[in-house]
């Protein structure tokens, strides 16, 4: 294949929120570092599985956002971290679930799949394997934030009359991180990276570690990766759904990611969006919520982000 103009996108993750510019500029600012981060790995002739780990990486390292170290707190006050790669052209994955202490949780994901020769590890194991592999690892305090607390008082509070079965964080703020790209090879890949639900039990997995709902990248189709309700999306194989719309139906890019994002997940109460981009450079960002952090840089173009639903970019 020659060489095609690259393209990388990334999200933050979707929820309910209302303009306020003083919020907003810090988002921006560190989803267009983490647009840099992947940016420079394509710019060098880079493979687009180690772009989207390093625009996944930037992003989990900042506090903002629901990964990494702004992890959300589990109904018994830890972090329990999910996360996973895949690449389209050689329909390799890797991904983890349940794992805590290790600072990237995608550069975890990413070992599973080079060298673990399985595709998903979770808990100890997991963990045993992020230290073979000589992976960062940092103490608890490392992803403490008061805000993350203080949220998840709020929601056991709120949860109290209505006894344990209330699902975790119904209507709220999904920070989950993620980035789909499109290398100069014109090869397809996303990686995704989440602390999961705030008030989640123990042991839960979402959709962020499950191949085929939050993650998916086939050459053949598209790359996407999704944030919202994890049960819903992988009840829906949200993420495979977009891509078996085009394989098989022939849909468009812009056609099945919005299918996916209104239809089915959204009839059973799924909340949340998804990123993808498809073999052609095209971009969809689908959403059912009142906003969604995301962005899109094209080689040679200004990086863009946007929140609502009327801006800009890539929708
Ligand atoms: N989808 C993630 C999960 O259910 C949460 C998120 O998007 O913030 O674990």
């Amino acid at each position: 294949m020659g060489h095609v103009p690259f393209v990388i996108a990334v999200h933050g993750g979707a929820g309910t929120m209302s303009p306020d510019p003083a919020i907003e500029a810090p988002y921006h600012f560190a989803l267009k570092a983490a647009l840099a981060a992947g940016a420079a790995v394509l710019e060098s002739g880079g493979a687009a599985l180690d772009a989207v780990q390093a625009a996944v990486v930037s992003l989990e390292d900042c506090p903002l956002f629901n990964a990494g170290r702004g992890s959300v707190y589990t109904a018994d006050a830890r972090h329990e971290m999910d996360a996973a790669v895949m690449d389209g052209q050689r329909l390799a994955a890797g991904a983890v679930a349940c794992v805590h202490g290790v600072r990237n949780p995608v550069a975890l994901a990413r070992s599973v799949l080079e060298a673990s020769g399985h595709v998903l590890m979770v808990g100890e194991g997991a963990q045993c394997f992020a230290q073979q592999m000589g992976l960062a690892m940092e103490p608890e305090a490392y992803f403490h934030t008061d805000e993350r607390l203080a949220e998840l008082r709020r929601v056991q509070q709120q949860r109290k009359p209505a006894g344990m079965q209330a699902p975790p964080q119904e209507s709220g703020h999904f920070g989950t991180v993620g980035a789909v790209a499109l290398d100069a090879g014109g090869h397809l890949a996303a990686a995704v990276s989440t602390g999961g639900l705030t008030a989640k039990r123990a042991g839960r997995v979402g959709d962020s570690a499950v191949i085929g709902a939050g993650i998916y990248a086939n050459d053949l189709s598209c790359a996407v990766v999704a944030t919202g309700t994890g049960e819903h999306f992988i009840r829906t194989a949200a993420a495979h759904d977009v891509h078996a719309r085009m394989a098989y139906r022939g849909q468009t890019l812009q056609e099945a990611a919005p299918d996916v994002v209104f239809g089915e997940l959204l009839r059973i109460g799924g909340r949340g969006g998804l990123i993808a981009v498809d073999a052609r450079g095209e971009v969809s960002m689908p959403f059912n919520t009142s906003g969604m952090y995301r962005g899109v840089q094209r080689q040679g173009e200004a990086a863009c982000t946007a929140i609502f639903q009327d801006e800009a970019p890539g929708r």
